[in-house]
């Protein structure tokens, strides 16, 4: 691409920058930043125009993580609001196409890496923006006007990131009066196979996309401007489980967009086949054995989940397009949904979140379990969750109660000793209370 000093293609789309070759991080997990595209009047884009507020690479500090806020405003006749969800996931794709350059996650919760070899070459945050204009235009030639402002400075990109978590919620809020029930369609998002092969996105009402931006609005939008695209209709087609929320329509999508390799997706469970998870997830939710319930954890999240890891070692095993049992990739949003584990229980499953994204689901999470769910203050490991849950009378420990039942009960039981000499040794259990995991009665041969 002209004037940029390294090269762009598709085929830098999966290159992956490790720490050692990093010059700097922008946004990520040791800063912050985020990403927004909206729709501007057609007089108010100055074409073609990338603002840099703030550090440029060339003056950042090798080794050092800094503040990155990129912000997309385009014009054109035939475009409408539900397209900025579905520009912005681009900046991902995008973004990645620029030698030594890579972008992680969306919306506030982007990740960038510049490597060494591109701050040699003198790569500019400027010829970021600059690509992008030239990426998005030759996509959609509807994008009469673009123009992009780029945030390095902190107060510049705290600001930017109130404002467009305020239009996200906007977004989310949208979705809320519509049900999987009222529509006849669904959409399925294929722009995460570069780096999950086997993994599509099914969006619905109910359960928006994994990575939180594309949203069935927004789907639907997409759908209709690029019908051959990687965002496509799913005509949902028969209902094979209500609960479970499996359909014949996202069950032969996701069979033939993972070549074969997934067969059912179950978009309301979190067990035998859950959603594919890519890694662009937001949050993930997954099963706890030992209390049997259900806790999920968000990419913020600094510290760990009950299991002792936190949600990097945890997305490593549950990422790349498979379909775990008892884990799954999702948008925060989910966990707003009418339909969240249904077939699981729902919130009566739920037993912990951190106390962030308990905060910020808020209201959503029901009055009644409220306080029944443990936060990483509560409960940072199973022992102190158990007990906790127990203390509260959750729903899961109320299953435990009815569980815990003895199998036989009785005031006393004589049971002859066998294997021993002879002799008539026989052991009597006065107040008997036997607890048992299975139970076998065998009748031996000959009587
Ligand atoms: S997470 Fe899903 S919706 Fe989002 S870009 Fe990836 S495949 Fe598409």
């Amino acid at each position: 691409m002209e004037g940029i000093p390294v090269d762009v293609g598709l085929i830098y789309e999966g290159e992956r920058i490790r720490k050692e070759n990093m010059h700097v991080d922008l946004a990520g997990p040791k800063s912050f930043g985020a990403e927004l595209v909206k729709l501007a009047d057609m007089n108010k884009v100055k074409d073609r125009n990338v603002a840099l507020v703030g550090p440029d690479i060339k003056d950042m500090q090798e080794g050092k993580a800094y503040p990155y806020g990129i912000f997309v405003e385009v014009a054109g006749s035939t475009l409408e609001e539900d397209l900025e969800g579905v520009f912005e996931r681009r900046i991902h794709e995008f973004s990645n196409y620029i030698q030594g350059f890579m972008h992680l996650n969306s919306r506030d919760i982007i990740w960038c890496r510049v490597s060494k070899e591109a701050a040699k070459k003198g790569l500019s945050l400027r010829h970021v923006g600059a690509a992008l204009i030239e990426l998005f235009k030759a996509n959609w030639p509807m994008i009469e006007k673009m123009q992009v402002g780029i945030y390095t400075d902190s107060e510049g990109v705290k600001k930017f990131r109130e404002d467009a978590r305020k239009i996200f919620q906007k977004r989310d809020d949208r979705l809320r009066g519509l049900k999987d029930d009222d529509v006849d369609v669904f959409y399925g998002c294929a722009l995460c196979q570069s780096f999950a092969p086997q993994h599509l996105c099914t969006i619905t009402p109910s359960r928006t996309s994994s990575c939180g931006s594309i949203s069935w609005f927004e789907g639907r939008a997409a759908a209709k401007i690029d019908p051959k695209g990687p965002i496509f209709e799913i005509k949902k087609g028969e209902l094979l489980d209500e609960l479970r929320g499996e359909y014949f329509g996202p069950n032969k999508a996701t069979y033939d967009k993972s070549n074969g390799t997934v067969k059912r997706v179950f978009l309301h469970s979190i067990f035998e086949h859950p959603h594919t998870s890519c890694g662009c997830f937001e949050a993930i939710g997954f099963y706890i054995p030992e209390v049997d319930g259900i806790g999920a954890v968000h990419r913020d999240h600094k510290g760990t989940t009950p299991f002792g890891i936190p949600f990097s070692t945890l997305a490593g095993q549950v990422g790349g397009g498979v379909q775990s049992d008892g884990f799954v990739g999702m948008a925060i949003e989910y966990l707003r949904s009418p339909k969240v584990f249904q077939a699981d229980g729902g919130w009566n499953r739920i037993v912990w979140l951190p106390k962030a994204l308990k905060e910020r689901i808020g209201e959503d999470v029901p009055k009644e379990i409220r306080d029944k769910i443990a936060t990483e203050e509560d409960a940072p490991d199973l022992e102190k969750l158990k007990a906790f849950l127990k203390e509260k009378n959750h729903p899961v420990a109320q299953k435990w109660k009815i569980e815990e039942k003895p199998v036989v009960e009785a005031p006393e039981i004589q049971m002859p000793v066998t294997g021993m000499p002879a002799g008539g040794i026989s052991i009597i259990f006065k107040n008997a209370k036997i607890y048992a995991e299975k139970v076998i009665i065998k009748k031996e041969k000959g009587k």
